[in-house]
């Protein structure tokens, strides 16, 4: 399933951390957000780890 989450497109050092929101521009600073996806690790990929542990087994 696709994400919603965007991101705040602003550069790092307005934040301490990456502001996550699910609105088109973020809560804290408004400025403009962008798609989080595709994010490097999908929390909600439940099956990534065993698909990853097959392939690796797999000769
Ligand atoms: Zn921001």
């Amino acid at each position: 399933m696709r994400s919603d989450i965007h991101v705040c497109s602003d550069p790092e050092n307005v934040h301490d951390r990456p502001v996550y929101t699910l609105g088109d521009s973020c809560p804290v600073c408004d400025a403009p957000t962008e798609n989080s996806a595709p994010a490097p690790f999908d929390p909600t990929d439940r099956y990534g780890e065993y698909r990853r542990r097959a392939r690796r087994d797999r000769p």
